[in-house]
């Protein structure tokens, strides 16, 4: 099942692609395994997946124990400070930094492994209460304060698109991510490259290629139905 789901949203990532004249390999699909056993990220891993990502500290230490050291792990999820530690030296990125503090954690220990980690600083684009992440207006002044810290490197910027009846209602949060994104860059802060937009789920990872995601972050679409009834299955 896994290999025909990715292979659905393979063709639907390179129709949106073209749509709008993008090169697929200007997208790097994150499978989301959250909540999902190791065998579900093996038969991911036999179809020619590399990254994935995971919103649990503890799970991503869990399952990278047990995976293969050429996986590409990709922490997306909210990250509480007394768990980064769990996660710095077995992510390629940090998608949701959302606060000066979490920075200022993952500096220090990214510091005490000599790593430096690539982030991206999360924007809550839809200003929803319940959602983490930096307000639009405060994006700029959190990137030139992040820039600051040698252990990081900040690479673009991730939101994560609110529950919409239809996808097209988020087109309008990915197009000002990405506006966003020209912003910063224009103003040219040393140690912030605004390379990567990582935006996108299932329900809206089209629309999201479509406005200029280079990360886009799938978890059910390939996986299927999470049950969060049950603890995670590793
Ligand atoms: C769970 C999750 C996803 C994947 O969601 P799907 O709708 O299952 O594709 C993407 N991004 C973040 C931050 C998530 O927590």
């Amino acid at each position: 099942m896994i290999k025909e789901n990715l292979a659905e949203v393979e063709r639907r990532i390179s129709e949106a692609a073209a749509r709008c004249g993008r090169k697929r390999d200007e997208i790097t699909l994150v499978a989301v395994s959250k909540t999902k056993p190791v065998s579900m990220i093996e038969e991911a891993m036999e179809a020619g997946v590399l990254d994935f990502g995971e919103n649990k500290p503890q799970e991503l230490r869990d399952k990278y124990g047990l995976l293969p050291g050429n996986l590409r792990w990709h922490m997306i999820g909210n990250l509480q400070r007394n768990k980064v530690k769990y996660i710095i030296d077995k992510v390629v990125m940090i998608h949701s930094v959302g606060s000066l503090e979490l920075a200022e954690t993952i500096e220090r220990e990214a510091e005490k492994h000599q790593l430096v980690i690539p982030i991206l600083l999360e924007v809550n684009m839809a200003r929803e209460a319940s959602k983490g992440g930096v307000m639009p207006e405060d994006a700029q002044r959190l990137a030139a304060e992040v820039a600051k810290f040698p252990h990081l490197s900040v690479r673009g910027l991730m939101t994560i698109a609110p529950m919409v009846e239809r996808a097209e209602e988020n087109r309008v949060h990915f197009r000002n991510l990405r506006n966003l994104s020209i912003d910063i860059s224009s103003k040219n802060i040393d140690n912030v490259a605004m390379c990567e937009l990582s935006m996108g789920m299932t329900g809206d990872y089209e629309i999201a290629v479509e406005e200029g995601a280079t990360l886009i972050r799938v978890g059910t679409g390939i996986f299927g139905e999470r049950d969060y009834t049950k603890t995670a299955g590793i």
